[in-house]
């Protein structure tokens, strides 16, 4: 049964090569219906089996010269002269465990640059019947259109690239004075024109960044930039991914509800790395559906978080399978979130087709349809990076 599903989605994955069209400048309306990609506008059909959270570039490091910038991050400064070792140390197989408990002081792991290396990633998912890979890197993590589309060139996955702002650890110099409209035209434009006149045009907004939340009426950097995902999704059509760590609801709430101010659709909403903070709370989680939005569940397979038994996947998959239970089975999305060499094969994690080849057998095994693993892997995905019509 397994095995059919996977050839099923492959067909869809082989037929959705990416070689669609080159990239034109085409008016947001005539978008509608399509998805977009760095290799221009596909049908959504074509899509297949899709990841909905990676990153396959990435530079998720920090400067030493701004230690108010890991300040922002929660990140430990490196101080000692061990720190600074620790910072500079190139990973190998040898040090992999230790690197793993000590992933965010260790400048290595944080970098996905190396395209030959990345492709190779990005083949083994479409060995196992993969289609599409969602790289929602954002803007001053590493974005990098140009690399996106030589991988999506070379493997035949369609790549979707993101737009927007991540934590303010990581926004641009100035960012902070930025207004609202000025954040929008930014996204607008990534999305109908193309990032920094490459002509390589954004599918998705995010991730955007939900952490640095408050509940007063001053807005902080990073609620500009919820309400400029807001506005630009309603003015493109685009569906928002958010990146959130729910250290309490109030956050979560208020950027619901900024979305809404904006007149954003929430059933265009993803809200990411839910299964970091939630685990199996389902009254909690249904309570979120309940607001339309769309979960997803994005840290299967990362090996810094296995100290935290949720996040073996089996728990993870169990949840899923509860709200598919409860009839939530549309809002449900998978991922990977590989963010770091040591999630890569290349440096011996699980990489992009862990999904396909542990998750979605478990949840068949656990009693799920073929046809609602499908739901999770290829429609929800599918509907979601559909473009709808633009709203003034
Ligand atoms: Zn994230």
């Amino acid at each position: 049964m397994l095995k059919k599903s996977i050839v099923l989605w492959s067909i869809a994955a082989l037929t959705g090569s990416g070689v669609c069209c080159a990239a034109t400048n085409v008016a947001p309306s005539a978008l509608t219906g399509k998805v977009m990609t760095v290799l221009g506008p596909v049908d959504p059909a074509d899509l297949g089996v899709t990841l909905p959270h990676e990153h396959i570039f990435m530079d998720f490091t920090l400067p030493l010269d701004a230690p108010q910038r890991w300040k922002l991050a929660e990140r430990r400064f490196p101080v000692t002269p061990a720190d600074r070792a620790l910072w500079e140390t190139m990973i190998s197989m040898g040090n992999r465990a230790f690197l793993i408990r000590n992933i965010w002081n260790n400048r290595d792991a944080l970098l996905l640059q190396d395209p030959v290396q990345m492709l190779a990633e990005v083949r083994a998912f479409k060995s196992a019947g993969g289609g599409t890979i969602v790289d929602v890197t954002s803007i001053g993590i590493g974005r990098d259109p140009q690399k996106l589309a030589e991988i999506s060139r070379q493997s035949g996955v369609n790549v979707v690239m993101g737009s927007g702002w991540y934590r303010a650890a990581w926004h641009p110099e100035g960012h902070a004075q930025r207004s609202v409209e000025s954040l929008t035209q930014e996204i607008v434009r990534d999305l109908t024109e193309g990032v920094d006149g490459s002509g390589i045009r954004a599918g998705i907004i995010g991730e955007v960044s939900a952490m640095d939340v408050t509940a007063g009426p001053q807005e902080t950097a990073e609620m500009k930039g919820i309400r400029a995902a807001g506005r630009a999704s309603r003015l493109t059509g685009a569906a928002i991914t958010v990146h959130q760590w729910m250290r309490d609801g109030m956050a979560l709430n208020r950027t619901l509800n900024i979305f809404k101010e904006e007149r954003a659709d929430l059933s265009r909403v993803v809200i990411g790395h839910i299964d970091a903070v939630s685990g199996r709370d389902i009254p909690r989680l249904i309570a979120i559906l309940n607001r339309g939005v769309t979960l997803e569940f994005d840290l299967f397979g990362t090996p810094y978080y296995l100290t935290d038994p949720r996040l073996d996947h089996r728990p993870m998959a169990d949840t899923i399978v509860a709200l598919v239970r409860r009839g939530y089975g549309r809002q449900i999305l998978m991922s990977h979130d590989i963010c770091t060499k040591l999630q890569t094969q290349a440096y011996g994690g699980s990489g992009f087709d862990y999904l396909s080849t542990v998750v979605a057998p478990y949840l068949l095994k656990q009693g799920l349809s073929d046809a609602e693993v499908r739901q999770i892997m290829v429609d929800t995905p599918r509907q979601l990076l559909t473009l709808v019509a633009p709203r003034q």
